[in-house]
């Protein structure tokens, strides 16, 4: 390395250990701050002290001299440097493009929209959140003007989550998904529909901790470079050798804390993978959000809701839980953990109907981006597709268009990454199981080490060297498609209730 790349490689480290410290102070908010300086302003203002610095320092006269020197030198786009001077090259434009004024003005507008979400929501007026809402699109709109994104403007906020993404090729496999996974949801629901299954109750809270550590260590999370506390909403946060889970409990709903763990632990194992030597810079950072859900998803899904994983785990559930296990079999433990059933709310969809709820969402998106549909027409719009798609009407718009957050804070373009995340956890588990043909066994064995090693191989060791499209064509040689994900739900869900 030249003196002259140390120089730059140890500020740009700098900057991120700033980023770091600002998601050490998120964490904290949602893990310790006591409850009476909640919401707190001297955590904002801590936090709003930090992203001025950040952005001062990447946006700084002699960091841009520093990177248009490294760039004069001839390197090769594929080498690690060359990867590290093109991402981020692709941040600083970005940053320098939005102006500071406009930061500040989506800032102050954000936290206005947010506080009239929730107001909406609980009183069930979309009409008092409308207005503010036009103002959210409208910034929305104006920050892809600035990033150069004027005439595209949805295509922005989707490439802000997951480089490389734009509307058309969202658009493209999410059509063919949904023209095949409304009928078989329906299919499945139809099935399942006839299933009388137990609730689960009276789960004590401090033995769900021990299994659920059991559990998340078994699939390789490495508790001496990581932790796990408790949070409202579970999150994973911080990288490399400080990754942390957090979760929440509850005595009569195991399976909510002990899936989202799984979920967050999948997070978890990126980031502990990611390759050491380069944490602070893009390839120790992580390919994007729908990348980062598949990494979720397939622990979550494929790999913990498996017959095999059950056939492990069922005799230490009982075994922590006599009592709240005595009267429900082996089989509706089981059907309860895979249930599938209609539900207008999104976080609390089943996986068969989850991708549906989004693809509602993008459809709405789009429609709104390109102008097809104004603010004020949302909940009509909302109805008509929850109709088609999930074949289901929201009771009032606090069930439907008002229940997700994501808007209120400006997230557009967000939602994609979850089913896309999806499409990339089938693809990869079918492609593990060709590379790997015992993976099964192994799993049903709690000998996880050589499917997290593939997925490490694929996926983690290559930080943000290759996008969502290119890392998905590295792993499976294949591009990115919609099969994969209908194969496996329709293995795992028609063989399960057909049974019935
Ligand atoms: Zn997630």
């Amino acid at each position: 390395m030249t003196e002259k790349q140390a120089t730059f490689l140890s500020e740009l480290q700098s900057i991120s250990s700033l980023r770091q410290i600002s998601s050490l102070l998120g964490w904290d908010q949602q893990v310790n701050l006591p409850p009476g300086n909640s919401p707190s302003k001297q955590r904002a203002s801590q936090r709003a002290v930090l992203a001025t610095l950040i952005h001062r320092e990447f946006t700084s006269v002699e960091f841009q001299d520093k990177l248009r020197e490294l760039e004069q030198m001839e390197i090769d786009s594929n080498e690690d440097w060359g990867v590290i001077l093109r991402e981020v090259r692709r941040k600083l434009d970005r940053a320098i493009k939005i102006p500071s004024e406009f930061v500040a003005r989506k800032a102050a507008h954000q936290s206005r929209a947010y506080h009239a979400w929730r107001k909406a929501r609980q009183n069930d007026d979309f009409a008092s959140y409308a207005p503010i809402l036009e103002v959210t699109l409208q910034l929305a709109r104006e920050e892809a003007a600035f990033a150069g994104y004027a005439d595209n403007p949805y295509d922005y906020h989707l490439d802000l989550h997951d480089p490389g993404m734009e509307t058309l090729s969202v658009a493209k496999l999410f059509d063919a998904l949904q023209v095949e996974l409304v009928p078989l949801s329906q299919r499945i629901l139809g099935l399942a529909g006839t299933c009388k299954l137990p609730a689960l109750k009276n789960f004590p809270v401090t033995q769900q901790e021990v299994f659920l550590r059991e559990v998340v260590e078994s699939l390789g999370f490495d508790f001496s470079r990581g932790r796990m506390d408790v949070a409202i909403h579970p999150f994973c946060s911080g990288n490399g050798n400080d990754t942390r889970l957090t979760t929440r409990y509850d005595a009569d709903n195991p399976l909510d804390s002990l899936f989202s763990s799984i979920h967050e632990a999948g997070h978890g194992l990126y980031e502990q993978g990611l390759p050491a030597k380069w944490i602070g810079t893009p390839l120790g950072e992580a390919a994007g959000m729908a990348v980062h859900e598949s990494q979720s998803r397939i622990w979550e899904n494929q790999v913990g809701r498996s017959r095999q994983f059950w056939n492990l785990w069922e005799p230490r559930f009982r075994e922590l839980f006599p009592e709240a296990l005595s009267d429900i079999s082996s089989e509706d433990l089981f059907k309860t953990i895979n249930l599938v059933t209609p539900n207008p709310i999104r976080v609390d969809a089943d996986e068969v109907t989850y991708n549906l709820h989004v693809i509602l969402r993008f459809e709405l998106e789009q429609a709104l981006f390109s102008g097809e549909l104004e603010v004020s027409e949302l909940p009509d719009a909302w109805s008509e597709k929850a109709e088609r798609l999930l074949n289901l009407q929201p009771k009032n718009d606090a069930e439907g268009v008002l229940q997700d957050v994501h808007w209120s804070s400006g997230s557009f373009g967000y939602f994609p990454s979850y089913c896309i995340g999806n499409l990339l956890a089938a693809q990869l588990w079918e492609t593990a199981k060709e590379d790997i043909p015992e993976l099964e066994s192994l799993i049903e064995a709690g000998e996880n080490e050589r499917f997290l090693a593939w997925l490490d191989e694929k996926i983690h060791r290559h930080g943000s060297r290759m996008n969502l499209l290119e890392l998905t064509e590295h792993a499976t040689g294949k591009p990115l498609g919609h099969d994969p994900l209908l194969r496996y739900l329709e293995e795992r869900y028609l063989v399960l209730y057909e049974q019935n």
